[in-house]
């Protein structure tokens, strides 16, 4: 099996949580697979390789995971300073939106969004087509 499908496979549906018609995607069984969680990370990295970037900010609480932390306020990120936001899922894109907002307002340009699982049907990166976007696992 190759990485992305082992990926995948680590990934855990829970239906109706945390309320009915929500199918959450549970990364607990990635997380728990150190080679497969450094093999992610691999490939993520790969695929920020090509932007010249000063930080890498993740969002609250499973981007932090991905992104190696960067907590987010006013004087934390210098202007002008080129940034990979990083979550661990991609829904509405509501959150994310509202993190790339956050970032430009501290003056940073935002290089690239990146996340683990997008949610294709829910066409959240309708709300982000103002950005380079991209998601190594697409439902
Ligand atoms: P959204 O703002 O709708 O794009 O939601 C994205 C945020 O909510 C991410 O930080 C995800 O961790 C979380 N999230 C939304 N939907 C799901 C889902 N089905 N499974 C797991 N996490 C989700």
């Amino acid at each position: 099996m190759d990485n992305l499908n082992k990926i995948k496979n680590a990934i855990r549906d829970v239906p109706d949580f945390p309320k009915e018609g929500i199918l959450f995607k549970d990364i607990t069984p990635l997380l728990n697979d150190n080679h497969l969680f450094k093999k992610t990370i691999d490939i993520l990295a790969e695929d920020i390789t090509m932007y010249n970037i000063d930080y890498i900010a993740g969002i609250e609480s499973r981007g932090f995971i991905f992104a190696s932390a960067l907590a987010i306020h006013q004087d934390a990120i210098p202007e002008g300073a080129s940034v990979v936001l990083v979550d661990d899922l991609l829904a509405t894109g509501g959150t994310a939106l509202a993190a790339v907002k956050l970032l430009e307002q501290c003056s940073a340009k935002i290089e690239l969004v990146q996340f683990l699982i997008e949610l294709t049907f829910l066409k959240g990166n309708s709300k982000l087509k103002a950005y380079n976007c991209n998601a190594l696992i697409k439902y």
